[in-house]
């Protein structure tokens, strides 16, 4: 059996060599509260501050604008429920997108249990939200806009400086989540008027548990965690000094290697995508058209549906993702597909191939060469259960 092929990077990616070893004196003999007055604290204070700075280099923001989290989901749930609680209180809407990850749909429901009012700007048919129909919805009564940058599950890189940009007259605050956008497209906070940014570790060889919210002097924002003064009272608790250390380190990495990276494994991509096309020609690439991020490429193929795919792919060595939840055993067709209006017969038979690190040449190839037979097999699978 031929080494198993990862092609899930958008959904974790392994710790780096450079992270974990970055990361290490933190779990031994560099142990100490950053909070402590001692050496012991005072030399863990020195790398928290250290990791801040780096990042906030990383993204064009000021050290200070840097505050740790636990993940792209909490950076989430902060940027949209921060910022809502400390509105001003003449401010009732939120804007946002039906394709949005569900860290940030929950967290704007949540604020609409809250008493928000919800306005969703429609996207394409190929999955970039339509700017003027977003600058419709814009005015004095909104509090927020949150719009993700790179969409997890089709690639699609949304507008995020022109949208922020058309925002910004109405004194709204802009929150981008930034999670599968950051070192994979260049990202400036010092000329995008975003007022929040989410990063996660996890998505770039980092630990999970990882993460970053850019958060913009001035920003209004309240905390969800009540506590101690860590992080200027933005997210009490004692900091996860290793964390922050490996999610400093990743992302200079992720920054420096981008372009050749990306040109990679946008070549990669676009060759997969090419073969896959070439083998098996009814099949559909979603967001195709669009402007996409090189490491994702989400297809249907009809008369298959994902869950046999995902397991005639896994019994050959390959792990991809369908892209959407999994409920017991049941797989609901993506709320992203739908909202490009794909149907639901063929939203059922998505399948995401992310690449990353890992993938290399002789992956694409054999995926490709793979492919046919597998499409066979889930569609006799699929057949049997219909
Ligand atoms: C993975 C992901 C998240 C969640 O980040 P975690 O660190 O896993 O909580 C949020 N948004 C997007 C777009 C993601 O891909």
């Amino acid at each position: 059996m031929p080494a198993p092929i990862y092609l899930d990077h958008a959904a974790t990616t392994p710790v780096r060599r450079e992270v974990f070893e970055a990361m290490e004196p933190f779990y031994g003999p560099r142990f100490g509260n950053p909070s402590s007055t001692h050496r012991w604290g005072r030399e863990a204070r020195a790398a928290l501050d250290e990791a801040r700075e780096r990042i906030a280099q990383c993204l064009g923001a000021h050290t200070d604008e840097i505050c740790f989290t636990s993940g792209g989901t909490e950076a989430d749930n902060l940027a949209i429920l921060g910022p809502w609680r400390a509105r001003d209180t003449r401010r009732t809407a939120i804007i946002s997108t039906p394709i949005e990850h569900k860290a940030v749909l929950a967290s704007v429901h949540q604020a609409a249990r809250e008493g928000a009012e919800e306005r969703i700007a429609p996207v394409t048919s190929t999955g970039v939200v339509d700017v003027d129909a977003f600058s419709a919805l814009l005015g004095d009564d909104v509090a927020l806009c949150s719009i993700m940058w790179v969409n997890n599950e089709i690639g699609t890189i949304q507008p995020i400086p022109e949208l922020a940009r058309r925002a910004k007259p109405y004194g709204i605050v802009f929150h981008t989540d930034a999670v599968q956008a950051f070192g994979k497209i260049p990202i400036d906070v010092s000329d995008t008027p975003v007022d929040l940014l989410t990063i996660s570790g996890h998505k770039l060889g980092a630990p999970k548990g990882s993460g970053a919210i850019f958060i913009r002097r001035g920003t209004p924002l309240e905390s969800l965690l009540h506590g101690g003064s860590q992080d200027r009272g933005r997210r009490p608790g004692t900091e996860n000094v290793a964390a922050a250390v490996g999610l400093a380190r990743a992302a200079e990495l992720a920054i420096e290697e981008r372009e050749r990276e990306m040109a990679r494994l946008g070549a990669l991509r676009d060759r997969l995508e090419a073969a896959l096309l070439a083998r098996v020609p009814d099949a559909v690439v979603h967001g195709r058209g669009a402007p996409r991020a090189a490491h994702i490429l989400n297809l249907s193929v009809p008369g298959t549906d994902s869950e046999s795919l995902l397991m005639a792919l896994d019994l050959a060595g390959v792990a991809c993702s369908s892209g959407s939840a999994c409920q017991s055993g049941n797989v609901t067709p993506s709320h992203v597909l739908a909202a490009l209006g794909v149907s639901r017969e063929l939203a059922s038979a998505a399948v995401r191939m992310s690449l990353g690190a890992l993938t290399t040449d002789e992956s694409v190839t054999r995926v490709a060469e793979l492919f046919p037979a597998l499409i066979a097999k889930a569609r006799r699978l699929a057949g049997a259960v219909s």
